[in-house]
C-alpha cells in the first residue's frame, strides 16, 4: 500500500519515468546473490541531472527514504532496498550517455549509467584503456563502480577506479547538484569531495557523472597460464614475475583446487590442463610495441624454471579468452552452490600463507566436511575466501554463518588485513565494521555522513 507521500512523488513525475509494477520492483528489490530482498512501492528511472535533483528536493523536504541503484551487481545488498522499509529506488540506466572523449587530456566525461563494458569497447575505437575490469562488466555501471570504489581484475596496473578519476558530478540530498568535472590532474583546493563520494556506497550522494583518466590500448594481450602442487611457489612465482615484467603484468590472478573443482562441478572443464592444488592467471600487455610478444615473454623466463609444474603461454585471443573464463566463471560456479560463506578480504601479501593456512585450519576444526574457494586478485593482496558449507550442516545456517565470520576475521585482524577489499560493506558487513575498524574512525564517517545527508534519506541502513 503506497503512502500519500509516494503517491505525492508520483503526481510530480512523467509516467515513462518510473514504474509501480510489482514484477518490476520484484526485480529490481533482489540482489545478485539472491541474499537480500527488499521491498519498494516506486523505481524511478531518472534522465539527467536536473531531475534527480528535483527527485532528492522533493525526498528531502518529504523525508522520503531512497537507495540509488546502478547495474546491481553489487555483492553486500547496498543497492537494494531493505526488508520491509520501502525505500524509493532510483535507477540510474537511462544516464547512459558518454558526454565527450578528450584525446588530448586522455579522458572520458561519461554518465553514470553507462554499462562498464560498453564503455570499454567504444574506447577502442579510439585505441584507449578503460582502467576497470571485471567479471560483471556486462551488467555494472560506471556510478556503481564509482560508488563501490571498484577494484577488479587491473588494479595491479591501474589501481582502484579511485586512482583513475578526475572529476565527479553529483546531487546531494538535498537536491543541490555538486559539479567539478574538471579534466585536469592536480586541483589543491581544499577538501575533496569527490573522494568522500567514491565508495560512499550511495550514501552521500548521488553520483550522476564522472571525469575519467584513459590509458593507451596495449597492442595485444597475453595469457599465461601456470600451476603449482604448493601455494608458497605461487608468492615466489608472483616475486620472479614482478621483477622480470613489472610494468607490463596488468592481471595476476590466484585459484585453489578447490575453486577449479567448484568451476568443473557446475560450469566447464579444464580441458587438457593438470589439475594441480594452485593456479595462477597472469596477464601481461604488451604497451611498447614489442614486436613478436609472445616470444619475447618465454625468451624472458629461464629454461628450466617451471620444469615441474605446468607453464602455459597463450597463443591467441581465444586462447586468452579461455583462460580468464575460467577464472570469471568461478563466482557463477559458487552461486549454483547451496550455502556459501563468502569473505572478500584483503591480506599483505607477506602474510597471505600464513593467513590461508590458520584460518583453514580453524574452520576445518568447526566443519570437516567445508571446502575453502580461495580465489581472487592476489597481485592487489585480495581474496575471495568463501567456505563451502556441507549439505548435512546447515541446519543452523545463521549461527554458522556467525562462527565462519568470527573466525575469517579474526584471522584478518591478527595478519592486519582489511574485513572489505572491494566489495563494500552494504547490509553484509554492518557488523563486522563496527568490530573491526577502529571507533573514531566511524564516528568521523557518521560525522561527514550527517552532513552530507542530515535527515539519513540516502541509502539508510547501508555501511551504519
Ligand atoms: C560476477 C561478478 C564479479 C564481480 N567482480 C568484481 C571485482 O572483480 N571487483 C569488484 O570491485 N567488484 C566486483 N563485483 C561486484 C560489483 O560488480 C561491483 O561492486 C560494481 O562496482 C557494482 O556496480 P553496479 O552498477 O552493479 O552497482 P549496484 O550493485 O547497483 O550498487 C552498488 C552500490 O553502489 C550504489 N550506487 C550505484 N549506483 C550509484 C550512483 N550512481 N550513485 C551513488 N551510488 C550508487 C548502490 O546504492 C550500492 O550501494 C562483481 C560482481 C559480480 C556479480
Amino acid at each position: 500500500m503506497k503512502t500519500t507521500k509516494i503517491n505525492k512523488l508520483i503526481s510530480t513525475l512523467n509516467p515513462m519515468d518510473y514504474s509501480t509494477e510489482s514484477d518490476i520492483l520484484e526485480k529490481h528489490c533482489v540482489d545478485w546473490r539472491g541474499e537480500y530482498v527488499g521491498s519498494s512501492d516506486l523505481i524511478i528511472f531518472p534522465k539527467n541531472t536536473k531531475q534527480i535533483s528535483s527527485i532528492l528536493q522533493f525526498c528531502h523536504r518529504e523525508n522520503i527514504q531512497i537507495v540509488p541503484q546502478g547495474g546491481n551487481t553489487g555483492l553486500v545488498g547496498g543497492g537494494v532496498p531493505r526488508k520491509n522499509h520501502k525505500e524509493v529506488i532510483i535507477n540510474l540506466s537511462r544516464m547512459n550517455k558518454i558526454r565527450k572523449i578528450d584525446p588530448i587530456g586522455n579522458s572520458i566525461t561519461l554518465e553514470s549509467g553507462c554499462i562498464l563494458d560498453n564503455v570499454k569497447n567504444e574506447l577502442i575505437k579510439y585505441e584507449f584503456e578503460f582502467p576497470l575490469s571485471m567479471g560483471s562488466r556486462g551488467n555494472c555501471q560506471i556510478g556503481g563502480n564509482l560508488a563501490t570504489n571498484a577494484g577488479g581484475v587491473n588494479v595491479i596496473k591501474y589501481g582502484t577506479i579511485r586512482q583513475s578519476v578526475m572529476g565527479i558530478e553529483a546531487v546531494f540530498a538535498s537536491g543541490k547538484i555538486y559539479s567539478s568535472l574538471k579534466n585536469i590532474k592536480k586541483n589543491n583546493t581544499g577538501f575533496d569531495l569527490k573522494n568522500l563520494l567514491i565508495g560512499s556506497e550511495g550514501t552521500l550522494g548521488i553520483i550522476t557523472a564522472a571525469t575519467i583518466q584513459l590509458y593507451p590500448l596495449p597492442k595485444e594481450k597475453i595469457v599465461i597460464w601456470v600451476s603449482f602442487n604448493i601455494f608458497s611457489k605461487v608468492l615466489d612465482f608472483y616475486v620472479y614475475m614482478n621483477k622480470k615484467f613489472k610494468d607490463l603484468i596488468t592481471s595476476f590472478e590466484f585459484m585453489n583446487k578447490e575453486s577449479i573443482e567448484v568451476l568443473e562441478k557446475h560450469e566447464c572443464k579444464l580441458n587438457n590442463l593438470k589439475r594441480n592444488q594452485c593456479y595462477c592467471l597472469v596477464e601481461l600487455s604488451n604497451f611498447n610495441q614489442i614486436d613478436n610478444f609472445s616470444n619475447f615473454i618465454a625468451s624472458s623466463i629461464e629454461p628450466n624454471m617451471f620444469e615441474n609444474d605446468e607453464f602455459i603461454i597463450s597463443k591467441s585471443e581465444e586462447e586468452n579468452r579461455k583462460f580468464w573464463n575460467y577464472r570469471e566463471s568461478i563466482p557463477l560456479a559458487e552461486r549454483k552452490e547451496n550455502f556459501i560463506i563468502p569473505h572478500d578480504v584483503s591480506i599483505p601479501l607477506v602474510n597471505i600463507d600464513k593467513f590461508v593456512n590458520d584460518t583453514t585450519k580453524k574452520i576445518k576444526l568447526f566443519s570437516r566436511s567445508s571446502k575453502i574457494i580461495n580465489f581472487g586478485h592476489l597481485g592487489d593482496n585480495n581474496l575471495h575466501f568463501n567456505v563451502l558449507i556441507n549439505d548435512s550442516e546447515k541446519k543452523n545456517k545463521q549461527s554458522i554463518k556467525r562462527s565462519v565470520n568470527q573466525i575469517v576475521f579474526d584471522y584478518v585482524s591478527k595478519y592486519e588485513g582489511a574485513i572489505s577489499a572491494e566489495h563494500g560493506i552494504g547490509q553484509l558487513r554492518i557488523e563486522e565494521l563496527k568490530k573491526h575498524k577502529d571507533y573514531n574512525e566511524i564516528e568521523t564517517m557518521k560525522n561527514i555522513k550527517k552532513v552530507f545527508d542530515p535527515k539519513n534519506i540516502l541509502n539508510p541502513g547501508k555501511i551504519f
